[in-house]
């Protein structure tokens, strides 16, 4: 599809590359077509999935793909520098790491459960991912990437080429955005035009194109560009430069409306590092504050937390993950597909949240969501914590506990602060649904369907 042969063809790393109006033309024709719409696509369960890794000494590389119809599809690119400590392994053992890091962190959650191969371009990662004969960091990372279900593969570095790439320029390594999104940005044209008809974008603009370098013309110069037709506001984060898209003046609330209303009305806080992350303009956090405030949803939901901080009930933070649990039964209204209660787990140490919508609170359902969400990924837990309700109280639970001698932990009857950590969890979670029937009352036929 792509007339990219005239580029390719000058494959000579001492060739003196001297473009020709053709080889121009397929320079900027394939830059076009490797960052304009659709780039990625959504992940699939059971097609066949891959997952390249690299690593070189300035950072880690990722790239997980799939088959979809035929053809293959990104699904997500991945990549960051080295910490301190990386900067002395052996090429080996950074390989290694990027296996590590790609498959256990950055795409955990989509190779979960998945069988996937795995391709790297050193041949000791396939061997030490087969064969036992470890160190003990390597023996933890064989531990962990024991739970997933792949096929490793060797691939000369030459033909790894996506991942090559990314590792040789990794994101910086405390960037939120880790992850070398190409943007999907359906409103592109729109935010130029935006940008043209903007007072203070004009301003920018006149002050990049003048040809008089006075100090201030250069401070300019340094903290703005234009990328892609989109002016950008350049910033030296952690030694790393960072370029933030600069909102115009008509443009700043449909971010706020982005960055708040759509992912879940949370709080400034949360708010505003959603903005910071990609966006830039110059009253981002007065602007922001405001908006949240004057948001009519969260006025109507939200309810005073304050007081009830001190009457929650405090235990010590374990130091295992899912080894205390609090469990709690959250009422709904009855969905479409007859669920009316979601069974909340909530682990003490991460304080990461499973909740499974149900038809019951009895002791069976409680027994078959502990085994299946916390026992069967996690390992049994220690405490378990739950309210004095029939169906925790029930003999039948109480034996199963026994048999796997996971210690009961009742809360006096009456004081729910006492298992204060689920409660909390309860009330973000009702915030978060009641937001979303109150704004889109016509897709809860759809979200009661889902849940
Ligand atoms: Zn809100």
């Amino acid at each position: 599809m792509l007339k990219n042969k005239p580029v390719s063809s000058k494959k000579s790393s001492n060739y003196k590359i001297q473009l020709s109006d053709d080889e121009h033309h397929a320079f900027v024709k394939l830059k076009s077509a490797i960052t304009s719409n659709p780039v990625l696509a959504a992940f699939r369960q059971n097609v066949p999935t891959t997952v390249e890794t690299d690593a070189s000494h300035e950072g880690l590389g990722a790239c997980l793909s799939q088959i979809h119809d035929g053809s293959i599809c990104i699904i997500e690119y991945a990549s960051r520098s080295l910490k301190d400590p990386e900067k002395r392994y052996h090429s080996n053992e950074l390989e290694v790491t990027a296996v590590h890091w790609a498959i256990t962190e950055k795409f955990r959650l989509y190779l979960v459960g998945q069988t996937f191969k795995l391709i790297t371009d050193n041949y000791s990662t396939a061997y030490i991912v087969n064969k036992a004969k470890l160190n003990r960091k390597f023996a933890r990372y064989v531990v962990d990437l024991a739970a997933f279900e792949f096929e490793p593969i060797y691939r000369a570095g030459k033909l790894n080429i996506i991942a090559d790439h990314l590792s040789r320029y990794p994101q910086p390594v405390n960037d939120e955005n880790q992850c070398c999104l190409a943007i999907i940005n359906s409103q592109n044209d729109k935010l130029v035009h935006a940008q043209q008809a903007d007072s203070f974008c004009q301003q920018i603009n006149k002050k990049l194109k003048n040809t008089n370098n006075t100090v201030h013309i250069l401070q300019i110069k340094c903290m703005y560009k234009y990328e892609n037709n989109i002016l950008v506001h350049v910033n030296i984060e952690n030694g790393f430069e960072v370029s933030k898209i600069v909102i115009p003046f008509s443009f700043r609330n449909t971010v706020l409306q982005y960055c708040h209303d759509n992912t879940g009305h949370f709080d400034n806080k949360k708010t505003l590092s959603r903005i910071k992350a990609r966006y830039w303009w110059s009253s981002t956090r007065k602007d922001c504050a405001l908006y949240v405030r004057g948001c009519k949803t969260c006025q109507q939901v939200n309810r005073r937390t304050t007081s009830a901080y001190g009457m929650l009930g405090e235990r010590p933070i374990p130091e295992v993950p899912f080894e205390v649990i609090s469990a709690d039964h959250l009422s709904l209204p009855t969905t479409k597909a007859g669920n009316c209660y979601i069974l909340a787990h909530i682990c003490h140490a991460t304080r990461f949240l499973l909740a499974r919508p149900t038809c019951t609170t009895a002791t069976d359902d409680i027994i078959h969501t502990l085994e299946n969400d916390i026992i069967n990924h996690y390992g049994l837990p220690v405490t378990y914590i739950s309210d004095n309700g029939s169906s925790f109280t029930s003999s039948k639970f109480k034996l199963y506990l026994e048999k796997y001698e996971i210690q009961h932990s009742l809360c006096p009857p009456y004081t729910p602060q006492a298992n204060g950590l689920v409660e909390r969890s309860n009330a973000t979670m009702i915030s978060v649904l009641s937001k979303f029937s109150l704004e889109h009352p016509q897709m809860i036929g759809t979200l009661s369907y889902q849940i």
